[in-house]
């Protein structure tokens, strides 16, 4: 009864949202309390009090029909303008209302863009390891996911398997920094490298390749590094942004895409963005909190919170043997599997509670990830439990 596409998802279904799902099961039994859920991406900071603020007086204070009405397919003009604003302000861009388009979230904005850009057969290059739900996101429209393997020492992309990987059918590439899964921030000359190769074989293939920034964890980088903005390395690029995690707000389903002047055919391009929003069946962005962020641009989520966790838990983690790529942005660490198989080490984690994501579910055996968005305190005594996975391993004494 099911067609074929959701059948193959379904037989692939997210090992994040299983996890999840298994913690819920997991914490009725035991108490929420003694399960160690680092599973999910869901922040465990809430949402800046000038959210609720602006909600409440959007409520109170705009005409219904306006505040809950239809608009543009591209989100109401005043919020896009307010975004081009902040982010001219902020990153020396030039953007107009006109170069935004508002969003369900990222994972909205992403398949609006796959939807305005892809032909069946047409190949994403994705850096290892990946958000995987850009494979679901690319099968949607016949569209195929090509996998780097990254640096192995650095966790930055591989530049000459990039280069290597780029074929005739090569239509985007995706870049996550800071990265989900890794917490690694791709480094200014990594960007730079990635700009000049996709100019090259822009020229050698004579067709556009765009650059797909999927930034959900911008604002979140650490040890007072500066938020970086992709569009000045290569001119195809085009931003997919998401207040899920800077806002902590993954449940409203609200980001936008920005498309600069300088990518080729550019009107036309936000033209077909704008259209895919429409005939995907999103319509437009959630109409409240479109205004709501607005009202919140200068807002930022509670960085402290996340650097403390980062600290505890690397430091810990380091400090029992455990092999961690250091976090500078995200609120995600990248472990190394102390054994090849890390799904038998994620099923010894799950012994102590610990809830663990396999990191071939991100195109990466041999590691998993930790979500540290949960409370400190959880952060703090999972230790315990760590410790005792640690000495099983006999990574100390
Ligand atoms: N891209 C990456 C790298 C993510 O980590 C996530 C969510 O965790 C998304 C996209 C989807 O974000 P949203 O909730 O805004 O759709």
């Amino acid at each position: 009864m099911l067609s074929k596409k959701i059948q193959t998802a379904l037989a692939g279904s997210s090992a994040i949202r299983a996890m999840f799902i298994e913690g819920k099961e997991l914490a009725a039994k035991i108490g929420e309390e003694n399960v160690f859920d680092f599973s999910l991406g869901n922040p465990a900071t809430p949402a800046p009090e000038a959210l609720n603020d602006a909600v409440k007086a959007l409520l109170d204070e705009t005409d219904p029909l306006v505040l809950h009405g239809y608009m543009s397919n591209s989100g109401y003009e005043d919020v896009r303008a307010a975004i081009a604003k902040n982010l001219n302000k902020r990153f020396q861009t030039d953007f107009g209302a006109e170069n935004i388009v508002m969003t369900v979230g990222a994972a909205g904005g992403l398949n609006i863009v796959f939807k305005a850009i892809l032909d069946p057969g047409d190949e994403v290059i994705v850096f290892a390891p990946f958000f995987g739900e850009y494979k679901s996101y690319a099968a949607n429209f016949d569209a195929f996911i090509v996998p780097v393997a990254p640096n192995y020492e650095t966790f930055q992309p591989d530049l000459t398997a990039f280069e290597a990987a780029i074929t005739s059918r090569t239509k985007a590439v995706i870049v996550n920094t800071p990265n989900n899964p890794t917490g690694v921030v791709y480094s200014p000359e990594t960007m730079q490298g990635i700009g000049e190769i996709l100019s090259k074989k822009e020229k050698e293939y004579n067709k556009e390749i765009y650059l797909i920034s999927d930034e959900p964890y911008r604002e979140l980088v650490y040890d007072g590094a500066k938020e970086d903005f992709l569009t000045k390395y290569y001119h195809n690029t085009i931003v997919g942004y998401s207040f899920s995690k800077s806002l902590s707000l993954p449940g409203e389903r609200i980001g936008y895409i920005a498309v600069p002047n300088e990518v080729t055919d550019a009107k036309e391009l936000l033209a077909g963005i704008e259209v895919a929003n429409r005939i995907l069946g999103f319509v437009n962005a959630p109409s409240l909190m479109q205004k709501a962020v607005a009202h919140c641009i200068e807002e930022t989520t509670n960085l402290d919170f996340y650097d403390k966790n980062r600290k505890v838990l690397y430091e810990g983690l380091t400090k029992l043997g455990f092999t961690c790529i250091k976090p500078q942005g995200a609120f995600y660490l990248w472990l190394k599997s102390p054994v090849e198989n890390e799904e038998e080490f994620v099923a010894t984690a799950k012994k102590y509670n610990l809830l663990l994501v396999k990191g071939s579910a991100f195109g990466c055996s041999g590691y998993v990830r930790l979500a540290y968005c949960v409370a400190n305190e959880k952060i703090v005594r999972s230790l315990d439990a760590f410790e005792k996975l640690a000495k099983e391993y006999k990574l100390c004494e």
